[in-house]
């Protein structure tokens, strides 16, 4: 994408693609089946009557056990609802434990263990989650309490999403993306440079002739990855209708948790109620560069251009951990548990829940500077919540909605940009201190923006997959940031494109919902968060997985339904 997924608002970039069962601990499943429907069955039938005659007895009893399932299945062939409750409980514990596998197995892959593939997993996953004896008598049970009624539709709608996005077919496509993704290097002059070393020409190299270079050279992946993309975004919409009636984008917004007239209603308040702050934004930039018109290889270099001077110097990334331990503790939090790397990365950035609760790792891209540090802190509200969910089963606390989630990193993220934070853990005076909090005001001005095209592009190639992906890209991105794309197919150096489809409007939602969040903690504890903020964030988001819908998170705690306005009065404040 233009310069852009350089930029500050992508990265997680890791979301989930399967789905577990029981097929690698056939054993152990059976077992809990085995339990779960003695625990359905009154304690009083398992006293052997007659401790003479014991296998007579146990013929008794098993009869008896027979005869009272029998009575308790029911007409309609429905099965007792706390047998079906047993055995979802014993497919969650596998399906969380083949996710662990899962995730190991990505992170390896991520830091460059390229013989590893994580497609055995997702088929065994798949093979078990397509159980249609089980899914009928999950669908089939009559169930009222309602964490279990929530767990029941977690699971078939997972079942669902399972088997289009582990299909072996669109699997083998995505893990070649992937794999391409990973090792590739952009030819820039005679040099060959990974993605973070163009990530950091663009923003921060004087000279714009090689600047342009480096941005021309983004499009080398798409000639590479694009017409795999293309072929994945294909099977998704062939998949997704097959399985749910939906195509691929509908039902995967569903899923998060979102209604797309919502979005792009909030899309268009956004775009209009900043356009009279961007247009003012742009044509600053030509009297600041001193350029007639702004072209795509500028946008990033201006953001930094303004701290260039000190940031290699306060913002180090030898001791980044060190640092975000340190804001972490500030607020209550323990991240010791918690495994980060920094290494060359084919995507921005990412947390990975391996256990929740338990087991979370970090990887970290070789950024510089206040980026380095900015998808750092991304990560780590990520890496958090992962830790700190606490809700009763693997469904609830994996599924939660997905723009909280995203919500959840960013409100660390932009602490980044705070006077109260950067002063003391980056010893910035006050005047560099608000250097850095107006650059970054004005860069989310043009980043929400971006994104925003970015999502829009990507559902309208879902919505019309004949249409050629670089010149949607390039017409929505034109209006979107007043720049000619110049006919140049920059869309496939976007990493979610290929292996985290609808996903990049949970970036511009999770500002949002961050912003909403900031505002109200602010209000709540004033601007300097310590352990109070800290426990009100825990309680209210960070413990919290899929028993909440993202209207009842944003209710319950900010007291309002998610809204655009506090990013919007953020985005204004940028002519202050
Ligand atoms: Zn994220």
């Amino acid at each position: 994408m233009m310069v852009s997924h350089a930029n500050a608002l992508k990265s997680c970039a890791v979301t989930k693609s399967v789905l577990p069962g029981c097929v690698r601990h056939p054993q152990k499943f059976m077992k809990e089946t085995v339990y779960s429907i003695e625990a359905a069955v009154p304690r009083a039938l398992f006293l052997i009557d007659d401790g003479r005659h014991a296998c007579a007895s146990m013929a008794r009893m098993m009869l008896r056990v027979g005869m009272l399932l029998a009575v308790l299945v029911g007409a309609g062939g429905q099965e007792l609802p706390a047998t079906v409750a047993g055995q979802l409980d014993g497919r969650e514990k596998q399906l969380e434990s083949l996710y662990a596998d899962y995730w190991r197995t990505e992170y390896k892959i991520a830091l460059g263990d390229h013989a590893l593939s994580s497609r055995p997993i997702q088929e065994q996953i798949r093979t078990v989650v397509s159980d249609e004896r089980f899914l009928s008598n999950l669908r089939n049970a009559k169930i009222s309490d309602s964490l279990l009624k929530t767990r029941q539709n977690l699971y078939l709608n997972e079942a669902v999403y399972t088997k289009i996005t582990n299909d072996p077919a669109l699997t083998a496509v995505v893990e070649q993306i992937t794999q391409n993704e990973n090792g590739f290097r952009f030819k820039v002059g005679d040099r060959q440079l990974s993605r973070a070393e163009v990530t950091d020409l663009l923003e921060h190299n004087p000279d714009r002739q090689l600047r342009e270079e480096a941005w021309r050279a983004t499009s080398q992946i798409t000639g590479v990855n694009g017409a795999r993309i293309q072929k994945a975004i294909q099977l998704r919409n062939q998949l997704a209708v097959k399985n749910s009636d939906e195509i691929f984008s509908i039902f995967l917004l569903h899923r998060k948790g979102l209604e797309v007239e919502q979005v792009f209603d909030w899309f268009d308040q956004i775009k209009e109620q900043t356009e009279p702050e961007y247009q003012r934004l742009l044509k600053r930039m030509r009297n600041e560069l001193g350029v007639a018109k702004i072209e795509p290889w500028d946008l990033d270099f201006f953001f930094s251009k303004a701290t260039n001077d000190f940031e290699a110097q306060k913002f180090p990334t030898d001791d980044g951990w060190k640092k975000t331990k340190e804001l972490a503790a500030s607020l209550g939090y323990d991240l010791d548990p918690v495994e980060m790397h920094v290494a060359d990365l084919g995507f921005g950035g990412a947390a990975y829940p391996i256990l929740y609760g338990k087991e979370v790792k970090i990887l970290a891209n070789r950024y510089s500077g206040i980026f380095f540090y900015d998808r750092l802190w991304h990560a780590t509200g990520h890496a958090l919540h992962y830790q700190m969910v606490n809700e009763p089963s693997f469904l609830l606390r994996a599924n939660y909605a997905e723009p909280m989630d995203e919500g959840m990193a960013q409100v660390m993220a932009l602490l980044l940009y705070r006077s109260e934070v950067n002063a003391k853990l980056f010893t910035l005076t006050p005047e560099q201190a608000s250097v850095v909090d107006a650059a970054y005001r004005l860069k989310l001005l043009y980043t929400v923006r971006n994104t925003i095209a970015d999502s829009l592009s990507e559902f309208e190639s879902y919505s019309d997959p004949e249409k050629d992906p670089a010149s949607v890209y390039n017409r929505i991105h034109a209006e979107y940031l007043g720049v000619d794309m110049h006919d140049a197919p920059v869309w496939g150096f976007n990493p979610m494109y290929g292996s985290d489809p609808i996903y990049l409007q949970s970036f511009v939602v999770g500002e949002m919902v961050a912003r909403q969040i900031e505002h109200k903690v602010d209000e709540k504890f004033g601007r300097n968060w310590g352990k109070p903020a800290g426990d009100y964030l825990r309680t209210n988001f960070y413990s919290r997985g899929a028993e909440q819908s993202v209207d009842g998170f944003m209710r319950g705690g900010t007291g309002e339904a998610l809204t655009p306005r506090y990013l919007v009065q953020f985005l204004e404040s940028s002519k202050n």
